[in-house]
């Protein structure tokens, strides 16, 4: 069921990827960035856990729009502003106690409609929504299909994954990899990674 508990759950998995991916996240930014993304997702998800503890929300979206004023307010790169009005954007589709499968569709889809009106990427400018536009679209699949919230959020996770790769081959078009030009080539986008971990510790959440 997709509650409150459910929104919490999926915060905890994600702070805990990002702590233990953080070196990884640092690398990737490093070779075409300014080897801040781990540190940026680790200060931001440290700062959404102390947020978290002891707020009471009544709805997992009230619970994910304190997650995106936290990210805004904690993260000074492009990816906190760009998490945090995802996040805003998210929790405000969810404000009802247990959402429908539909309801976290519609979430998912504004999280990335977010993501886009700030940051104006497109898929194939190497960046997060180059991991999140495939999961949408997975996840999107898998309901038409007929599949359960925890089948489409692992399909998702997986789609992110492999989109997040596939970055790899990618000249950057927006944020600092893009003033690398044809260098930026050869190396996977750190925050399509971060997207990746954002869905696979929704599908952990998801299937508990
Ligand atoms: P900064 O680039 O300010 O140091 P981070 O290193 O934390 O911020 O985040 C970099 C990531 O942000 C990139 O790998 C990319 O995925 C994402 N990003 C940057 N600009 C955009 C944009 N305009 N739209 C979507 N994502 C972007
Ligand atoms: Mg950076
Ligand atoms: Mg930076």
């Amino acid at each position: 069921m997709m509650n409150t508990a459910w929104a919490m759950a999926w915060m905890q998995a994600l702070a805990a990827s990002i702590e233990e991916q953080t070196d990884y996240l640092t690398q990737l930014d490093s070779a075409i960035g300014d080897a801040d993304h781990g540190a940026n997702m680790r200060r931001g998800f440290a700062a959404v856990l102390t947020a978290l503890n002891g707020f009471s929300a009544e709805t997992p979206g009230d619970l994910l729009i304190k997650v995106g004023g936290t990210l805004i307010s904690s993260v000074g790169g492009a990816s906190g502003p760009l998490y945090g009005s995802a996040f805003r954007a998210i929790g405000k589709a969810l404000r009802q106690p247990s959402p429908s499968d539909e309801q976290l569709r519609t979430a998912l889809a504004d999280g990335l409609a977010a993501i886009q009106k700030l940051g104006a990427a497109v898929p194939g400018d190497k960046t997060m929504v180059d991991a999140y536009a495939p999961a949408l679209a997975a996840f999107e699949e898998a309901l038409k299909q007929g599949g359960t919230a925890a089948a489409a959020t692992e399909r998702a996770a997986d789609a992110a994954e492999e989109g997040a790769r596939a970055t790899a081959s990618l000249q950057a078009r927006k944020g600092r990899a893009s003033y690398l030009g044809p260098r930026s080539v050869g190396h996977q986008d750190p925050g399509a990674t971060s997207t990746a971990l954002m869905f696979r510790a929704l599908a952990k959440a998801t299937a508990a």
